[in-house]
């Protein structure tokens, strides 16, 4: 069977030959399962290699002159023009194509038009639409936000204004719910006369990306059709807006002229201009046409074509899969019976006479208990393992709202107790915020599909009830044990390498930590944050050395220096004012530390910026926050005990089924509700147990991994047993902790430390790799997140000797759980 044959064929042959295509044309898709195709496509080789063809063999020049170069531009452009009206079946002489920058772009423009128009328009959006929709509301007189239901009572509003558009998605990029293409005709039909003129926006960004969109019958049309040319093709990064053109007289009374826009302007006695006239896209194509971009959509055009055949046959492929996709998922169920998924995407089939949906699944994943899985947590594993796919709010507000049964109180309330776009803040007062969505594209698979519904399968689904927690090992009061300090490591900069205590030194604890534990960071320039090696692992190798004879900080890099940067910087560990900005000659910007705004000191000497950015790659400053500041330049612990943990303490005991609301809110410590941090994520002190360590490298051996070493966890104390048969020796013993006696002093436990993919980054070589993440994920996860060792903090005793003074610790203390002294 010939490529040509297989391509118009049934669903199974033409999955095999996009399996095929895949390798040739997808290199960069190596290695990853990509789900994500509502977010952006991959773009295919043969594209990109006849684009750079194109671009050598021909000088493309500013159109609008006479040079041969400019004029080959004007006529591609034209073509292409032509023939994107044609990929719609839009005939030109009843629509307009406008090159915009993307979907989001032509709907302001139609916006910049009707907010001119005199007495201004009426708002009148779908709730599922996209937030680039959402916000034209901010433009109009009234606006109001509509459901299928509500459809009827749209024409007995009240209305504010002689003009109304009605926006509404095509597709709902949340959950691909598809809406009805027949609105904007009867929109048009039924709205009363006495209502005033009437306008629709159909947003087809989602829609077209993989079915085709029809505008062959202009009677029918929307007025406005906004596109995403990168969804459908990859590349080039380009919109369109499509105009229908009995509705051009609104942009009459758009004011804005710009280059290109205008026949010709006076400036200086008299204030008077042309605007262009004959075409529609010459009056509202301000500044140079993205030319390039075009030239290329001219080519993706027709690659995509010769590569997937017809939309048609795109939408079909796509449907095949996501009918498989979302049959797959409904169909995981726990042990218990109680299903992983809850998926919010319509009945795509369109039996009930809907327009079906498109080829997208929103959901969110529950335990076996039903209690929502947290998405970063989902994300972050989904990350690890090579799938792409979106999570959270996914710019649908309305749509999110009521496919999670969010009340608008909810969700202010929501955002008062610290949620925004993009944290990690994603179960509030025991719901999901947002959802994970896994849409597919033309070049998506079989094999896609069923990895991914493998690796939900593999990860959350529970076969078997819970493992029961081990039972707290209540001790008396104990005079000895075998367990003791194995190291102490410090890390003066946050996410940098640690710095390990010499044995014998007696090290400072303080109230925010040990000393000089994250007391420097290195900030983004531009946005103030603090970087973090989840991001940029090279930082494992920035290696710090604590110097007290010649007072400095002291920082080289372990990895291949970049040429004429310095070998290593060092700064001192006084405190000296003259290193940093001054507050009276800027304003010190503030910076962000997981989440918290700071004030940070910034040091202001080149060649230690300059060290930092160039062996990073990225533009940084190093920054200092140290201990004693007030306000933003002082932080408090956010650690508390986990749900897990808690099992033998009283709870408001809970049904099966049910869970507990969720621990009260962070900073609960409630024997000291203001324990200050320095930059530190959660908590003053971070301890691990070598036990349960051993525990855990022996899942991951069974599994045929490497054994990890300590330092992946970027603890601060670890704590060792003389034997590992002791009875001491307990894996995962320090979840019942409470209290830790070390050496003289006496520490409080504040909870576990949750995980994040970071935990498999070697510190030695910043290489990433599975694990531990993964084997922690299966057998260390609890309520969604997932745990490995634990908080603490310094509870200062007062028996008034050298130890309260100057408290220390030192490497070989012998640590003692819950040694019932100074117990609160
Ligand atoms: C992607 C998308 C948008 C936004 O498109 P941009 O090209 O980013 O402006 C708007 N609406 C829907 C339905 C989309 O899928």
């Amino acid at each position: 069977m010939t490529d040509v044959e297989q391509k118009e064929s049934g669903d199974v042959r033409y999955n095999e030959y996009v399996e095929r295509l895949r390798h040739e044309e997808y290199p960069m898709l190596e290695g990853s399962i990509y789900l994500d195709h509502a977010g952006t496509t991959p773009y295919p080789k043969s594209l990109m290699d006849l684009f750079a063809k194109d671009m050598t063999a021909n000088l493309f020049g500013n159109p609008h002159s006479a040079s041969s170069s400019s004029q080959l531009s004007t006529s591609r452009i034209e073509d292409t023009r032509l023939r994107v009206l044609q990929w719609f079946k839009a005939d030109p002489a009843e629509f307009d194509l406008i090159f915009v920058a993307n979907a989001t772009a032509g709907i302001k423009l139609v916006v910049e038009a009707l907010r001119a128009v005199p007495g201004g328009f009426d708002y009148v959006y779908h709730q599922a639409s996209h937030t680039s929709l959402v916000g034209v509301r901010q433009e109009a007189r009234s606006s109001t936000c509509f459901d299928e239901p509500d459809i009827k009572d749209l024409f007995e509003k009240p209305r504010t204004a002689d003009h109304t558009l009605i926006a509404y998605p095509a597709q709902s990029n949340m959950d691909g719910r598809r809406l009805p293409l027949s609105w904007s005709h009867q929109f048009r039909q039924s709205w009363p006369t006495s209502r005033g003129n009437v306008y629709t926006i159909l947003d087809a960004a989602a829609l077209a990306a993989t079915s085709p969109l029809d505008l062959s019958d202009s009677t029918v049309a929307p007025d406005f059709t906004v596109i995403s040319f990168y969804k459908i093709f990859g590349f080039p990064d380009l919109g369109g807006l499509i105009v229908r053109r009995q509705a051009e007289p609104v942009f009459d009374a758009r004011r804005y002229f710009g280059g290109g826009t205008v026949d010709m302007v006076v400036c200086r006695k008299e204030q008077w201009h042309v605007p262009k006239r004959q075409f529609l896209h010459e009056r509202l194509e301000d500044g140079t046409l993205p030319v390039h971009s075009i030239v290329a959509l001219d080519l993706a055009m027709n690659v995509h074509r010769s590569l997937f055949g017809s939309m048609d046959r795109v939408a079909a492929h796509t449907y095949y899969l996501v009918e498989r996709l979302d049959r797959g998922l409904r169909h995981l169920r726990h042990g218990n019976g109680t299903r992983v998924c809850t998926i919010y995407s319509p009945d795509r089939t369109g039996h009930d006479g809907s327009p079906g949906a498109g080829p997208v699944v929103a959901f969110n994943l529950r335990n076996q208990y039903g209690a929502w899985v947290s998405l970063a947590e989902f994300e972050k594993l989904a990350t690890l393992k090579n799938f792409h796919v979106r999570t959270g709010g996914v710019c649908n507000p309305g749509g999110i709202a009521s496919a999670l049964d969010l009340e608008p109180w909810e969700m202010k309330q929501n955002f008062s107790s610290g949620f925004r776009c993009g944290t990690d803040n994603d179960i509030m007062a025991g719901k999901p915020t947002g959802i994970v969505r896994a849409s597919l594209g033309a070049m998506s698979t079989v094999a896609d599909v069923d990895q991914f519904i493998a690796f939900v399968d593999e990860f959350y689904r529970e076969a078997a009830p819970a493992p029961i927690l081990q039972q707290p090992v209540r001790h008396a009061p104990a005079t000895s044990t075998d367990l003791y300090v194995e190291r102490i490591i410090v890390y003066p900069i946050k996410s940098c390498g640690g710095y390990r205590i010499p044995a014998g030194t007696e090290w400072e604890v303080r109230p925010e930590g040990l000393a000089w534990d994250r007391e420097w960071c290195l900030l983004h320039r531009g946005s103030g944050q603090a970087l973090s090696q989840k991001r940029h692992p090279k930082m494992a190798l920035l290696r710090p050395d604590l110097d007290f004879e010649r007072g400095e900080l002291r920082v080289s890099f372990a990895g291949v220096l970049p040429p004429d940067t310095a070998k290593e910087i060092s700064v001192p560990l006084s405190n000296n004012p003259a290193m940093f900005e001054h507050s009276n000659r800027h304003r010190p910007l503030p910076s962000r530390v997981c989440g918290d705004e700071i004030f940070a000191q910034t040091y202001t000497c080149d060649a230690v910026n300059d060290f930092f950015s160039g062996v990073l790659g990225v533009p940084c400053v190093l920054a200092r926050f140290p201990p004693g500041g007030q306000g933003p330049s002082m932080r408090h612990s956010k650690a508390h005990l986990q749900k897990h943990q808690m099992l033998h303490k009283p709870l408001n005991v809970s049904l099966p089924g049910s869970y507990p609301a969720p621990p009260s809110p962070p900073d609960s410590d409630t024997e000291n509700p203001q324990r200050r941090i320095l930059l530190s994520n959660e908590s003053p002190i971070l301890a691990i147990n070598l036990s349960s360590l051993a525990a855990l490298n022996k899942e991951i051996v069974a599994k045929g991994g490497q054994e990890v070493p300590p330092a992946v966890f970027r603890a601060n104390v670890v704590v060792g047993s003389k034997s590992s048969a002791s009875e001491w020796a307990a894996p995962y013993a320090e979840d019942n902790w409470s209290t830790l006696r070390i050496g003289q002093q006496n520490f409080k436990m504040l909870g576990s430390c949750r995980r994040c993919h970071m935990v498999s980054i070697d510190q030695d070589t910043a290489e990433k790799s599975e694990e531990p993440f993964v084997t922690l994920s299966k057998t260390r996860r609890f309520d969604g997140k997932v745990f490995f060792g634990s908080h603490m903090g310094h509870a200062p005793s007062s028996s008034g000797g050298r130890e309260t003074q100057y408290p220390t610790i030192k490497v070989g203390d012998m640590v003692q759980p819950d040694a019932g002294e100074d117990e609160a």
